[in-house]
């Protein structure tokens, strides 16, 4: 097999085609593995999987598992809604984690070269072909690479989704800015680090967690850009952090100052689409489906597509260790598209919810205030087990109108 992208996904898709007994090889264009970045946040539907695996006591010795995850207002700093994540690992039966993502990133490669993947760097994939036994990709310089079944895990700019779907990514008109900030600090003793916190604001938002056992706090800081909405090209660049939460309570003020400003990320997704399998080549990860990030579930969903795939081959392998990789590949398109596509909807819709102003942003508080700690209504689909067929997919929630909210219209000051 071959498998196209080192990141989360790939890495993660070639350990468990490993696991079944295949011969993996990973080409990655980068000369080093490696990921950028901060935090990642882990729900139980990956959790489960990293168990699965024999990785999750790793993961949990590498991150943290917070105690709740709390929402609050970003302009008056008030508790609108929480998590109790204990009692949600009883419920899910695994744990909610958060790990920064270089760690996340290293328990994979390390699991891939125990399991025996071959690893291959500076390996930029340019296209990709169908064969009678299987599929060919070409790399930069003109070498190819063939096998039986080849996955493009190669992330948001996939040249494997430009050759056979050919759409582009969708800007959200929003940047995400990172940044860490180290125990020592007095704005760490300020922080409860037990807890996942988001501060929901207009047209911004702020994340903030634990990483390394306590030894740094992670941040995230998310705002629109007047400059994208205007149809500039330089847009999300520092000088618009600031005034982007000017508006907001002073402990989100005082985080922006540790945020790198050096780089930052402007927020793609892609329309969902329900063809991922083209012959003998599919696509996994963010090449097949990049979301935006408010419900953490990118990498997530990626490790799930590996996961799921796995499972397959164990399902569709003869006696003599050959796999049916049409019947494999059909199973993984009738019930992770589907799945995948409703976090993507989902996630831009909670995005909007995050971020709204003015009356509906009291009704939204009015809501979110009235939710009971408990109630699993809206998270049973999401961390539940991951689904192997499109009749283990579990329902969704029913939204709730914002109107229905108990906000007299008078009260609301603009
Ligand atoms: C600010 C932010 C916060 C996020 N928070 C979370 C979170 O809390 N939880 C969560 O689950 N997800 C989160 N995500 C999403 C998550 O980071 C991504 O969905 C995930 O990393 C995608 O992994 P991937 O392996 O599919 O793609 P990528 O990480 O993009 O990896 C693709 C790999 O392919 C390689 N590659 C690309 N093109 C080629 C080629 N032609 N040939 C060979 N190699 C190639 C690249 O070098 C790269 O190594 C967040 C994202 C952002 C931006």
């Amino acid at each position: 097999m071959i498998v196209v992208g080192g990141g989360i996904g790939g890495l993660g898709a070639a350990y468990s085609l490993t696991r079944q007994g295949l011969a993996v090889r990973l080409l990655e264009s980068a000369p080093a593995f490696g990921e950028v970045g901060a935090g990642i946040q882990l729900a139980p539907n990956c959790t489960r999987i990293l168990d699965d695996y024999g990785l999750l006591e790793e993961a949990k010795s590498l991150g943290v598992v917070p105690d709740a995850m709390v929402m609050r207002d970003a302009v008056d700093g008030g508790e609108l809604t929480r998590l109790d994540l204990r009692d949600l690992e009883r419920r899910y039966g695994y744990p909610y984690l958060v790990i920064h993502r270089s760690d996340l990133h290293g328990l994979l490669l390390r699991a891939c070269q125990r399991a025996g993947v071959e690893l291959v760097n500076k390996a930029q994939v340019t296209s990709y072909e169908n064969t009678d036994g299987g599929a060919r990709v070409t790399v930069a310089g003109g070498e190819t690479h063939e096998a039986g079944l080849v996955i493009a895990a190669d992330g948001l700019h996939s040249t494997a989704r430009r050759q056979f779907i050919d759409d582009q990514p969708v800007s959200s008109a929003y940047v995400s800015y990172r940044g860490t900030v180290p125990a020592e600090q007095p704005r760490v003793r300020s922080v409860d680090l037990s807890e996942v916190v988001v501060h929901i604001g207009p047209h911004c938002h702020f994340v903030h967690y634990g990483l390394r056992g306590g030894e740094l706090l992670n941040q995230v800081a998310v705002f629109e850009s007047p400059k994208a909405l205007a149809g500039k090209e330089d847009w999300g660049t520092p000088d618009e952090l600031d005034a982007a939460f000017a508006g907001t309570c002073d402990f989100v003020r005082e985080g922006l100052p540790f945020m790198w400003r050096d780089k930052w990320w402007r927020m793609f997704d892609r329309d969902p689409v329900m063809n991922w399998v083209h012959g003998r080549i599919a696509l996994l990860g963010d090449s097949a489906h990049p979301p935006l990030q408010y419900i953490a579930q990118g990498a997530i969903m990626a490790i799930e597509d590996g996961w799921v795939l796995g499972e397959h081959v164990a399902r569709n392998r003869a006696e003599d260790g050959t796999v049916d990789w049409g019947a494999t590949l059909a199973a993984y398109e009738a019930v992770r598209p589907e799945h995948c596509r409703r976090v993507l909807t989902t996630s831009r819709k909670w995005g909007e919810l995050w971020h709204l102003d003015g009356l509906a942003r009291e009704q939204r508080n009015a809501l979110l205030r009235a939710r009971d700690t408990y109630d699993y209504s809206f998270t049973d689909w999401l961390y539940g087990p991951t689904a192997l067929t499109p009749q283990e997919e579990q329902e969704m929630f029913t939204p709730i109108p914002l109107t229905s909210a108990d906000v007299p219209e008078g009260r609301h000051v603009a």
